[in-house]
């Protein structure tokens, strides 16, 4: 498993395995492509590791265990994340997640439930996931130092997450709960305080652009264009490394074009196709096009001509600081944000992004 920066995070990682008594409960706060979940799995197999703990700073990577879990197949280290179906658990996919792990560590959920299919569908952690984790954690240890469950985004256990919390409070002996999560405002607060906190950082430039070249052999020109692009995120500069045309920013241009233009017809073809992409996608397409909106604000407010833009977004981004104010942008913002909260809900796509691009051509051409 290759981990990227985030020495802070190692460091308070590492002076809790060195002190007498490794918590119970770790939450681990922080972007999955930042490295977030990669840095649990390698806290896990040091955990397990049979080398000398004297002095060690990591996983030796030699020995048995630390063979199995670089493999994601030690029988110590149980794995929970988001699935489809309201009875699915996760060992029914480990194959899949054994799979991502070894391609991309850094992935989001998106990616991750469109590998299982999700389409339309939205992921949970569901009530029978949480008692197959009661029933792993009751057996004893198979060969491991520790009984460790890796939870990837507790935030989709919602209220379920009540079933876990007398294991999280008295676990059974040499159990340690490593939670990755990348919002605690979705997390219970009963959960929340039973664990010790672990942020990690964005990852910065140089060291997206190490990765780059370690992973992808990009050269030091591209891997440096790309990481400053990535905003901190490797997985966003895998997807650009792969994709360079990336499929939201060109959508994104392409709606704000047609609002700006406001041609009813035209507006009714692109809400009806966008329509097709499914839930899950047109979240993304949403988290996508707040991070152009900021940027943009970036832009204005600092009267800088530059972003952490592609080229072409970059010129619109300039053509529309022209005709754009805080006050208009932020209003931009809000509808956007709204409506990562009703495609959640299941509203409509076809109605609720009609109306969108209604209000988003009032707010281009209203003078400011
Ligand atoms: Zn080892």
């Amino acid at each position: 498993m290759i981990t990227l920066g985030q020495q802070r995070a190692k460091a308070q990682l590492s002076r809790l395995y060195h002190s007498s008594r490794v918590p119970h409960a770790l939450l681990m706060l922080g972007q999955t492509g930042w490295g977030t979940l990669a840095l649990a799995v390698e806290f896990a197999q040091w955990l397990q590791c049979q080398g000398d703990p004297t002095g060690s700073t990591g996983p030796c990577g030699e020995c048995n265990a630390c063979r199995k879990a670089a493999q994601f197949i030690h029988p110590d280290i149980h794995f929970s994340y988001p699935t489809i179906g309201t009875n699915a658990v996760s060992t029914n996919f480990i194959k899949e997640w054994r799979t991502a792990l070894q391609e991309n560590p850094w992935q989001d959920a998106n990616a991750w439930l469109q590998r299982l299919g999700a389409e339309n569908k939205q992921g949970n952690i569901t009530k029978d996931e949480c008692n197959a984790i009661i029933k792993k954690l009751s057996l004893k240890t198979f060969e491991g130092r520790y009984k460790i469950l890796i939870m990837w985004l507790p935030e989709y256990l919602g209220k379920e997450g009540n079933r876990l919390l007398k294991l999280i409070e008295e676990p059974p002996e040499q159990t340690v709960f490593l939670l990755v999560a990348e919002n605690a405002d979705l997390i219970l607060p009963t959960i929340l305080s039973r664990c010790q906190l672990v942020k990690t950082d964005p990852l910065t430039d140089a060291e997206i652009a190490l990765g780059l070249q370690e992973v992808r052999n990009l050269d030091a020109d591209r891997s440096r264009q790309i990481a400053f692009l990535a905003g901190g995120d490797f997985n966003q500069a895998l997807e650009l490394a792969d994709n360079p045309e990336n499929d939201d920013a060109a959508l994104l241009l392409d709606w704000l074009r047609k609002c700006w233009k406001g041609n009813g017809v035209e507006l009714v073809r692109w809400t009806e196709q966008f329509a097709k992409l499914g839930r899950e996608n047109q979240k993304q397409f949403l988290q996508y096009g707040l991070h152009f909106l900021r940027e943009l604000l970036a832009m204005i407010v600092a009267q800088k001509n530059d972003a952490r833009l592609r080229p072409d977004e970059l010129q619109t981004a300039r053509n529309m600081a022209r005709v754009l104010n805080f006050d208009k942008i932020t209003q931009l913002v809000q509808i956007l944000t709204d409506n990562v909260y009703y495609i959640e809900r299941n509203a409509n796509p076809k109605i609720l992004f009609l109306d969108s691009s209604i209000q988003i051509n009032r707010i281009l051409k209203e003078a400011s």
